[in-house]
């Protein structure tokens, strides 16, 4: 519309060039309702991407609660006020006992930096060792850590020194695939932490999705990340899993990626989810590493555990809790899944479907011999789509995978409409 290419125009004209906006002429998003947005012209669409309101847009609960709390008292976590004691327990209930401490902060990128101090502090090292095609935020340090192209093109040519790598060990289109490619992934990980420690950079810190978001729910392959945590505790590193976008029951199956892989982590951190859109991260570890770093200094956020956010980040434990958004996600997400693999069987375009519960990815491929990517015909798909009243967007350094991951209140109605306007966009 006239408006939408008008305020295209105010925004390129004010707004740095940094950032993307989805599609050549963007929609005008003017409110949203559970897994529904609505445009300025009243056109409605099914919300598939949106991984930060899980209970869903414009939650009425969490309205309530924000207001109220905002009435009532804003200050920062300094001043002794129950929610940030509250939401810190409620945290603490979802992890193993050995994992007792939180840390609160405003998103996903201060997590992990916070994490990255947290265990840099503890380790006495700065090396860290991640996976390729990761995304992890971007602040500078959780930037460095981010090895995805997709974000940042130069990232390999800009990565300080401290930054290692290994293969996402992706069995789908990996240098390993099929079953046991974890254990050989694995072998190969250990092979490289052993190099590190002769080369005079023993790692500290191991940082990883449990499930790569941004390469598209792409699992890193079974058998891999126990034997990985091993060879790095036993070199004196620890362990992170980036559970940012994975976790809060996304997955259907389980609350944290990592009970996936059957580790725990020895730091874990979060975002998204835990606001339902209002900033809110946090950490999660052990008191001997919070303590490694109160040795060296404090961390204090102004805005990180608020009352307000404390009191949000609670209100949204109860409604997934109450709701049963996990469940939803599981069963639904299912459904979603095998809905679509029998897309497959007359779409050849889809090569396959990562993921579980309502964090998939669907994977375009050219040839499902070569494996060869279709990212222009994953462009052209989700241009399509939104013509058919669906957001779904590529994602991945092949740009060639469709995210899905919308609001865990999702239902299966909104499910068979997404998977029916698939099958018309792809015919
Ligand atoms: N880690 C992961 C796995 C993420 O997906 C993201 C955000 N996409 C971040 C960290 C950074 O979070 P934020 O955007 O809230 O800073």
């Amino acid at each position: 519309t006239r408006d939408a290419v008008d305020l295209l125009e105010r925004r390129t004209g004010a707004y740095a060039p940094l950032q993307e906006h989805y599609y050549a002429a963007p929609p005008q998003i003017e409110r949203g309702w559970r897994e529904h947005l609505v445009d300025t012209t009243g056109r409605h669409y099914v919300d598939m991407v949106n991984n930060v309101s899980v209970l869903g847009h414009g939650h009425p609960e969490v309205a309530a609660t924000a207001a109220d709390q905002w009435r009532r008292l804003n200050t920062n976590s300094r001043f002794h006020y129950a929610a940030v004691a509250e939401l810190s327990e409620r945290l603490l209930a979802t992890v193993p006992d050995e994992l007792d401490t939180v840390l609160l902060v405003n998103s996903g990128s201060e997590a992990v930096d916070l994490a990255l101090r947290l265990t840099r502090a503890f380790s006495g090292r700065e090396d860290v060792l991640c996976v390729t095609e990761s995304y992890h935020g971007w602040t500078v340090a959780s930037d460095a850590v981010s090895t995805s192209t997709s974000d940042n093109p130069l990232a390999e040519q800009t990565r300080p020194g401290w930054v290692h790598t290994v293969e996402l060990p992706n069995a789908y289109r990996g240098t390993h695939r099929g079953a046991g490619a974890g254990e050989a992934y694995a072998r190969d990980a250990v092979a490289e932490i052993e190099r590190l420690s002769r080369a005079g950079t023993p790692i500290g810190t191991w940082i990883a999705e449990p499930r790569n978001g941004n390469a598209g729910a792409i699992g890193l392959a079974d058998g891999f990340l126990a034997p990985v945590f091993e060879a790095i505790r036993a070199g004196g590193g620890i362990c992170i899993s980036d559970e940012v976008q994975v976790g809060y029951g996304r997955q259907g199956e389980w609350f944290w990626g990592y009970e996936e892989h059957g580790v725990v982590p020895d730091v874990i951190t979060m975002a998204k989810a835990m606001g339902n859109g209002h900033p809110l991260g946090a950490v999660i570890t052990r008191a001997e590493i919070a303590q490694a770093l109160a040795d060296q200094g404090t961390f204090f956020s102004s805005s990180g555990g608020s009352t307000l956010s404390s009191r949000i980040g609670a209100t949204v434990l109860d409604v997934i809790e109450r709701d049963g958004l996990q469940e939803n996600a599981r069963i639904v997400g299912a459904h979603l899944k095998s809905e679509v693999e029998r897309l497959a069987e007359r779409h050849p375009l889809i090569g396959t479907v990562h993921g579980r519960g309502l964090y998939l990815g669907i994977e375009l491929v050219r040839d499902r011999e070569t494996l060869e990517p279709a990212p222009d015909e994953t462009a052209a798909l989700c241009d399509r789509m939104l013509q058919l009243g669906v957001v779904v967007l590529p994602t991945g350094d092949r740009q060639n995978v469709l995210k899905v991951k919308p609001p865990l209140c999702m239902s299966r109605d909104s499910v068979d409409f997404f998977v029916a306007r698939l099958d018309e966009a792809l015919g």
